[in-house]
């Protein structure tokens, strides 16, 4: 505390992340990266794009990956926006589209960031509790708002919402903006982007940090129709901030260039998401239904602070959330073949001692 700070910062609770050691031989299975890593044709244009110009500015439109982005999507130039990370692309929605004289509506249980940002932007939200499977139930949607977010499939549960719950959701509001945090969308849910045009209050939010494996390079964006993404821009303009630096442009283009890498990882994913719940169904863990690169799973009888830090004795990091309902719950990044096997043999042996 001191009584130089404005008012503003007495009221902020930041955001805690998960925690990135440096520790040799760790198995980082919290945080949910890919454990593949980027397509090799990333580091090379990345190479060349610092070797090419770093002492100029970059695009502040970051238009080739715009419109790379566009094309893949299949949606036009001006319903695309790119920011460091979807956290800084949640931020300007936050900012720009989300608060109104209604509060914005949540989960209970999502992702921990979005109180965060309440508080910074000031934003009056209500959180809506999952109902009793730990799904998102939309009808329970149905109040008064100014705004709704949710990430899908949900955070840190990793349960996926139907495209017609969604549609539902959209329909209820007409005259709030909808974001749909799609974080984790390719590993098996169903994205909203064939909404969009039927939908001009639904704005989703893609990160290139799971399924495409740079978290590092903090690549971001945000599909809408024309008129989100404008208010979006104008946060940005009055911020003066570059989307993007050079590298990581010429670094998510280069990623956006090799659909085969993409596709394989997220296969991978999936298939090794399938072992990972098998294994730990055999364990004794009650694993919820997951279409993302973690599994949320919880033991009868061991809670989750002391699995966390039995495995963490043995190297091995998985998230732990010390909150109510969940306390007793692992998260669990669904890592490559090696990771899965290790994770459950010493999984195994802490709960045989
Ligand atoms: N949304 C959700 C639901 C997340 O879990 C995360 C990762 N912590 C993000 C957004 C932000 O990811 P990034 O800033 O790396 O794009």
């Amino acid at each position: 505390m001191s009584r130089f700070w404005s008012p503003l910062v007495h009221r902020l609770s930041p955001y805690v992340p998960g925690e990135q050691p440096r520790v040799e031989g760790l198995i980082k299975l919290n945080t949910n990266e890919l454990p593949f890593g980027p397509s090799p044709a990333v580091a090379p244009a990345i190479e060349a794009a610092a070797r090419e110009g770093l002492q100029l500015y970059p695009d502040p439109q970051s238009g080739a990956l715009c419109q790379a982005l566009a094309q893949y999507h299949g949606v036009p130039r001006d319903h695309v926006f790119v920011g460091n990370g979807s956290d800084e692309v949640l931020a300007h929605a936050f900012a720009g589209l989300l608060k109104h004289d209604g509060p914005l509506l949540f989960p209970d249980i999502t992702y921990s960031f979005y109180p965060t940002y309440c508080r910074l932007f000031d934003i009056a939200y209500e959180t809506v509790p999952l109902d009793g499977a730990m799904r998102v139930h939309v009808e329970d949607y149905r109040r008064g708002a100014g705004a709704v977010i949710l990430p899908n499939p949900n955070a840190p549960t990793g349960v996926g919402l139907g495209l017609e719950a969604i549609e539902r959701l959209l329909a209820m509001h007409p005259d709030a903006p909808v974001v749909i945090d799609e974080a984790y969308v390719d590993f098996g849910a169903q994205s909203a982007l064939p909404l969009i045009a039927r939908h001009p209050n639904l704005l989703i939010v893609r990160t290139m940090s799971k399924s495409r494996g740079l978290a590092g390079l903090r690549v971001g964006y945000a599909l809408g129709q024309a008129h989100l993404i404008e208010a979006l821009v104008r946060v940005k303009d009055s911020f003066n901030s570059y989307p993007l630096d050079r590298l990581a442009q010429a670094g998510a283009l280069a990623s956006l260039g090799d659909e085969a890498w993409f596709q394989q990882g997220r296969a991978a994913i999936i298939a090794n998401r399938a072992r990972l719940v098998a294994g730990l169904e055999g364990l004794g863990f009650a694993v919820l239904p997951s279409q993302a690169n973690f599994v949320f799973a919880r033991h009868p009888s061991r809670k989750g602070a002391e699995l966390a830090q039995a495995l963490r004795e043995q190297k091995i990091l998985v998230r732990h959330f010390n909150a109510p309902r969940i306390e007793d719950f692992l998260r669990i990044t669904v890592g490559d073949a090696d990771q899965v096997s290790t994770l459950l043999r010493a999984l195994g042996s802490i709960l045989a001692g």
